[in-house]
């Protein structure tokens, strides 16, 4: 697949590793539509950052967790560019918790972000994306390592990698391919963010490259997946994590 005028929706791509994905699909030559939860002025300084390096680029705000505004995302982007080849469903978060300790917010917020988020894009871009497109779901390595305190977000995670290798299936004859990408530790807010420094330092040697990933390096994999050299891979997770697991 040529990159030339396709048009790419990342969902939280305000900041993280889906500001990577979007800064680096635009610098490859997609038009990209960023998707974000909250945080408008973090999206719209990273349209202003693509467009003066010569890339097109629009925000659109939504919950992914609420179907309408998904619908909504794809409505602006067939306006703005007359269609959707590429979906990216990135937006996520975790809360850390043993199953012990997890309350019901805690369980129903992953729910509806990181597992019916990815539904509902991907029932948005089962129907709309043009043939000949690609679909990347961010999963995490947790889904392997299974670490304690992990259990509700590695289980939406899992659901993920299930309905991507399902999806890959249901979109025979298309020639659109469905994939997962997992990271491992990677340095973004949703990674650090009530962590210790000693905690971190552990975590980042766990892999026998002895550091953490950078929202590029999985900006580069998920590059790699939507643009034409991944055109042959299809229905699988690639971990993209160091070698962690
Ligand atoms: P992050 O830095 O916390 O950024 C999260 C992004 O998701 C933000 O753009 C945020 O938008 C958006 N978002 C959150 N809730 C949303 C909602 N309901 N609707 C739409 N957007 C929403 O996270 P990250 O580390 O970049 O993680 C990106 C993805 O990679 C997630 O799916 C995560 O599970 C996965 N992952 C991360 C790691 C890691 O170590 N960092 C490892 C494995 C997998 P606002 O800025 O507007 O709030």
């Amino acid at each position: 697949m040529s990159t030339q005028q396709k048009v790419a929706i990342v969902t939280g791509a305000s900041r993280g590793i889906g500001a990577a994905i979007a800064e680096r699909l635009a610098s490859d030559g997609f038009t990209v539509v960023l998707n974000f939860a909250g945080k408008a002025t973090e999206a719209e300084q990273l349209v202003s950052k693509i467009e003066a390096a010569g890339g097109r680029a629009i925000t659109a705000q939504a919950d992914v967790s609420d179907p309408a505004a998904v619908a909504r995302i794809f409505d602006a982007a067939d306006a703005a560019f007359g269609g959707v080849d590429v979906l990216v469903n990135n937006a996520g978060i975790m809360k850390l918790a043993s199953l012990a300790d997890s309350d019901d917010a805690l369980f129903d917020s992953q729910i509806a972000i990181n597992l019916k988020g990815t539904f509902n894009t991907l029932r948005q871009a089962a129907r709309r994306l043009r043939d000949g497109g690609r679909i990347v779901n961010l999963s995490s390595s947790v889904v392997g390592l299974k670490p304690e305190t992990y259990g509700v977000y590695a289980a939406t995670k899992a659901a993920v990698e299930t309905m991507s290798a399902i999806l890959a299936k249901e979109l025979r004859g298309r020639s659109i391919t469905v994939n997962a990408v997992a990271p491992g530790p990677t340095a973004t807010d949703l990674f650090l963010s009530g962590k210790s420094d000693e905690l971190i330092g552990r975590l980042a040697k766990a892999n026998p490259l002895e550091r953490l990933g950078t929202p590029a390096d999985i900006a580069n994999t998920v590059a790699f997946l939507a643009g034409p050299d991944g055109a042959w891979i299809n229905g699988q997770v690639l971990r993209a994590n160091g070698g962690m697991v």
